[in-house]
């Protein structure tokens, strides 16, 4: 006969084996047992699941950065972030290392499992810190359904895999189906190439700007050039949709220097009808900064366009900011007068600590900070450290990604004063600027 004392032993052994220990997520023997389960009752009840595959976007880089004990913290978090994601009767388990998988029972179309999957990749990519650093996780997710994509485990699991590899190739932190016609897609990355090669030969890009205002006198007091893609039947398509291919054809340096020379030009006529020059930002690729014509091409273009080096801004990654021999770049530019500006600042891996080190003269604050300050606050908090130390290391600061008044006005609160997003005014056509200066002129 059992004793009660034997049965307390039990449970732990029970739980070891099927519990990922660092997680507290189901193990993989677990899931292969869920898995061979569901795949019988799901075939008896003729029910579909959704299998999805979750692997989290360059967490090597947190391993290598600081080390595997953090990875594991970072590792634990992220599971807890998923376990509030799934109903109770959804599975989720970890596969190994940092890939994850939720298994949707008895879904009945698409829909449903999207929006789990978009639950997941919103709860995933909050900021988080651990210790005294902050990172901003993102995951890449593959979806296969059952049967439609695979009527056993290692189908199911190979579709799953080959979606979220495709997810991570268009750019991670998002989420792909399973398609069976994969010549499919083939064929549209490949006119896709094409069309992106004839918009370099015709000039089919443009730029946008996006006014920065001061909280204090609602003035403008900078824009950020964006680019778009101005296609003949297609109308204006957004940078999502091409700027990694950019990159995998890597066009990244000419459309780069192509931004450079046009902010400046626009710079130039805005000036010569009248209007006071303005500070111009520019969004450069991490591996730009790789060519060694770029300072050359810069000092050209400002004496081309007769534009003050000082109105110039070139907008950077975190990453960039620290991989070697950048930084001497960065020092080079600042030196012929021009302003670095970290864009997206707190999604990357930036130790606020080695900031004061960095060649840099403005940080921009990333959205997801802003999006989530008025109902988190914990976020605030981390808000309230970035921009004091900004400020104690004189760095300017830009809130991005700011849509309503009341965000605007906890951020001028909170001490940052420069805001850009839909607020104020969402990217406009350069001939659009001049009027929109002039209004909050007379407006205030
Ligand atoms: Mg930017």
């Amino acid at each position: 006969m059992m004793t009660t004392h034997e049965k307390t032993n039990e449970q732990p052994t029970h739980a070891l084996s099927y519990y990922d220990n660092l997680t507290g997520l189901a193990h993989k023997r677990y899931y292969h047992e869920r898995m061979s389960c569901l795949l019988k009752t799901a075939a008896r009840r003729n029910e579909q699941f959704a299998f999805l595959f979750i692997d989290l976007d360059d967490f090597k880089d947190v391993n290598d950065r600081y080390g595997t004990q953090l990875g594991d913290q970072f590792l634990h978090a992220i599971a807890q972030r998923l376990k509030l994601v799934v109903r109770e009767v959804d599975f989720i388990a970890r596969l190994e290392g940092d890939q994850f998988c939720i298994i949707l029972d008895n879904i009945t179309d698409d829909h449903d499992v999207i929006k789990v999957i978009n639950r997941c990749l919103q709860k995933i990519k909050k900021p988080l810190t651990i210790e005294t650093h902050l990172l901003t996780p993102t995951a890449s997710i593959g979806a296969a359904i059952y049967p439609r994509d695979g009527i056993n485990e290692s189908d199911l699991i190979s579709a799953a895999d080959f979606a979220m590899h495709q997810a991570k190739q268009a750019g991670k932190q998002g989420y792909v189906f399973y398609s069976k016609n994969k010549s499919n897609l083939a064929t549209l990355r490949r006119e896709k190439e094409y069309l992106l090669r004839e918009a370099f030969k015709q000039n089919q890009f443009v730029l946008y700007y996006q006014p920065q205002l001061s909280m204090t006198n609602r003035q403008v007091v900078g824009v950020e050039s964006l680019v778009r893609w101005q296609h003949p039947t297609l109308g204006i398509v957004a940078p999502d949709y091409f700027l990694d291919l950019v990159e995998q054809l890597e066009l990244q340096t000419q459309l780069g220097n192509w931004a450079i020379k046009t902010a400046c030009e626009q710079l130039a006529n805005w000036h010569r009808s009248g209007l006071a020059f303005i500070p111009v930002a520019v969004n450069l690729s991490p591996s730009h900064f790789q060519d060694h014509l770029l300072i050359q091409t810069v000092k050209d273009t400002l004496q081309k366009t007769g534009i003050p080096a000082e109105f110039l801004e070139l907008e950077v990654t975190e990453s960039a900011m620290q991989t070697k021999g950048h930084i001497d770049v960065f020092k080079q530019l600042r030196k012929i007068g021009l302003k670095i500006a970290i864009d997206d600042f707190g999604t990357g891996f930036s130790c606020l600590a080695s900031l004061k080190q960095l060649p840099l003269d403005c940080l921009k604050i990333d959205k997801i900070f802003i999006d989530d300050m008025l109902s988190n606050s914990h976020t605030a908090l981390l808000l309230g450290t970035i921009i004091g130390l900004a400020h104690a290391l004189d760095y300017s600061l830009v809130a991005e990604g700011v849509e309503t008044e009341e965000q605007a006005l906890k951020l001028q609160h909170l001490g940052c004063d420069i805001i850009q997003g839909y607020f104020f005014s969402k990217p406009l056509p350069a001939d659009d600027i001049p009027s929109f200066i002039k209004k909050t002129l007379v407006d205030n």
